[in-house]
């Protein structure tokens, strides 16, 4: 059997760069926009409240692209994507949807992302949101292992485990306290250095 190409999975938010909905809340001052899933586990509750609170407040899809458009990539994350680019392919896995993303992702040099998408009505605003398929991150990284590549994935929250899980090797990069205490088995780094050194050791020993 020849050695299968390694392949990066990564996550995008608290990753790469900062929490989007968190950034847009402090951005727009909307503090009811700080909400996560560990306030309202629903996730399909959560997006239609957050929807709600766009409306209200009258911000379009262009409105919070603008926001978006202030966000940096977190300090080292372009360097760390460049690195690993350069050495493997890389696959960005989010639960964000393509439209937020785009300012994000021309920062970090258009890598390819899979993530959800946004439905648009004719004034411009967001309407709904379409996931692609639930528990998009593992079906991806099973389905890349499926057609030969050997798969190291990384994220940071409860949102990443299941994809961890089914990689040959996860690894949570800077994750809550909760999250490493219930998930002893993944590795854990909080810089991108150590991070670097981890993957090209699980890189070279395929
Ligand atoms: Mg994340």
């Amino acid at each position: 059997m020849p050695s299968l190409p390694t392949l990066l999975a990564t996550d995008l938010e608290g990753v790469l760069v900062p929490e989007i909905w968190i950034a847009v809340a402090e951005r727009t001052g909307i503090e009811r926009l700080r909400l996560t899933t560990r306030d309202i586990p629903d996730y399909d509750e959560l997006m239609r409240g957050r929807i709600a609170i766009l409306r209200e407040h009258k911000l379009r899809l262009a409105d919070i692209q603008a926001v978006i458009d202030t966000i940096d990539p977190l300090p080292g994350a372009q360097e760390f994507l460049d690195w690993a680019r350069s050495r493997m392919q890389v696959i960005i896995l989010s639960d964000t949807f393509y439209e937020f993303a785009a300012p994000l992702m021309r920062k970090l040099g258009q890598p390819t992302l899979f993530c959800n998408a946004l439905q648009i009505d004719a004034g411009g605003s967001i309407a709904g949101y379409e996931l692609r398929q639930p528990d998009g991150k593992r079906h991806a990284v099973a389905a890349l292992k499926q057609i030969n590549f050997r798969v190291i994935a990384m994220g940071d929250s409860y949102n990443d485990t299941t994809m961890l899980g089914v990689a040959d090797h996860g690894i949570l990069f800077r994750p809550p306290a909760n999250v490493i205490a219930e998930f002893p088995q993944f590795p854990v780094h909080t810089e991108y250095a150590a991070l670097q050194a981890a993957i090209s050791a699980l890189a070279s020993e395929a």
